[in-house]
């Protein structure tokens, strides 16, 4: 008998978002693929989860995936997890999901928080349609090819940015998309400091500048057309 393969999110911030099922399936796999031990050692010790954890990173995705495959084919029960937030989401995970569904193992997600639906669900920007695209390449020009074609983008674009470079990027909207597009920047999700800029990307610029601004961000770019 075949296990399964739990794809379980993990706070992104506040530990209060951690789901009933998750500590459930976390206390009952036999083991926990995880990005970082060392990081969810800590959330697992606070949630009184001892299972035994192993390394699940970019590094070694591609020779673990089978290997966790096999595992989960002879019967056990193994659990995704990363840093935080949704698995495989511009995060490690794709290939071992990938080798299951190639096998015909059962994987089954545990649904919860995820930084750029978090972001989307409270911006106020169109979420009827919208393009999730991860990180920016972190080279300007291969920025601004990225961001070219967004300028008659008919849905919200989202991404990740890291906080080095978002005053930056917010320049460079400005100056690809014009100083009136609106923007949404989702800073420090459910953490003490969360807070939400919205409004044309202009207005925003200065309060990005000296750095005082800190933390994790995600990005959302309206509707050429949008207006707040
Ligand atoms: N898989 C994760 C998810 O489901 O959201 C995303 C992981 S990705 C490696 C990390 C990026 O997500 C950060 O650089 C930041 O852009 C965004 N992020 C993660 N946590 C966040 C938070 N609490 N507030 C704002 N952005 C966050």
């Amino acid at each position: 008998m075949s296990g399964t393969l739990f794809i379980v999110a993990t706070p992104i911030g506040n530990l209060g978002d951690i789901s009933a099922r998750a500590k459930a399936v976390l206390t009952e796999a036999s083991a926990i693929a995880c990005e970082d031990t060392r990081t969810s050692a800590k959330l697992l010790q606070h949630l009184g989860i001892s299972q035994p954890l192993l390394a699940y990173h970019e590094h070694n995705e591609q020779q673990l995936a089978p290997l966790l495959a096999d595992r989960i084919a002879n019967g056990e029960n193994i659990a995704l997890i990363c840093d935080a937030g949704t698995p495989t989401l511009s995060d490690p995970g794709f290939r071992v999901v990938r080798e299951c569904r190639r096998r015909h193992i059962p994987v089954t997600p545990v649904p919860g928080p995820c930084a750029f639906v978090a972001a989307l669900s409270a911006s106020g920007l169109p979420t009827n349609a919208f393009r999730y695209t991860g990180f920016l390449p972190p080279k300007s020009a291969a920025r601004l090819r990225f961001l070219e074609p967004i300028r008659d983008a008919e849905e919200t674009v989202i991404l990740y940015e890291s906080c080095h470079r978002i005053a930056k990027f917010a320049q460079e909207i400005a100056d690809t998309l014009g100083a009136n597009r609106v923007v949404c920047l989702a800073r420090e999700l459910t953490k003490l400091h969360e807070t939400f800029l919205v409004g044309p990307i202009a207005e925003q610029i200065p309060l990005l500048q000296g750095g005082n601004l800190r933390g994790e961000f995600v990005v959302l770019i309206a509707p050429y057309d949008f207006r707040i």
